[in-house]
């Protein structure tokens, strides 16, 4: 049986984001789980996020209110789905790779993400979802996310 007891959920503020904290619940009540919300805000994405998740343009904010903006609305996301008790990281990078890192460095073994998110539905999977599977250090867990 695996051990989840550290359990990282890739969280990118799409609808994807719900239905992937409803699992990361299910998932971490059931190992007994910490969880770590993990957001990454991707400078070369050209979008930011207000409080109520509305995107937008990263060129018209300054980098700390990015910052800022970013721990807001996931404190905002973690009371929302009620995950309000797990540990809540932004990293600023390209997500395939920080969360890669991340779960790496904080010794994660189950890497909870949408199997699409902002990136669309045009392909089976997303681009992150591709490649943080082929990379991660541990158990991944694409949530299917439907059209
Ligand atoms: P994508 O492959 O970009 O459609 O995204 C697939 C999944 O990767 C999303 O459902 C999230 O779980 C995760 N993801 C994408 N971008 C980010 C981000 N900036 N921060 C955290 N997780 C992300």
């Amino acid at each position: 049986m695996p051990d989840y007891s550290h359990i990282l959920v890739a969280v990118d503020f799409s609808n994807a984001a719900t239905v992937i904290g409803n699992r990361a619940i299910d998932v971490s009540r059931r190992y007994n789980s910490d969880v770590t919300l993990v957001h990454v805000i991707d400078y070369l994405l050209p979008l930011g996020y207000a409080d109520d998740f509305t995107p937008t343009p990263a060129f018209l904010i300054d980098e700390n209110e990015l910052l800022e903006q970013g721990k807001r609305s996931l404190q905002s996301y973690a009371e929302k789905v009620g995950l309000s008790d797990a540990r809540k990281q932004i990293l600023p990078g390209a997500p395939r790779q920080e969360i890669v890192r991340f779960a790496k460095e904080q010794a994660v073994d189950l890497i909870i993400i949408g199997s699409h998110g902002r990136h669309g539905l045009d392909r089976l999977l997303g681009s992150t979802a591709r490649s943080i599977l082929n990379d991660a250090p541990c158990d991944v867990l694409a949530v299917r996310i439907k059209e």
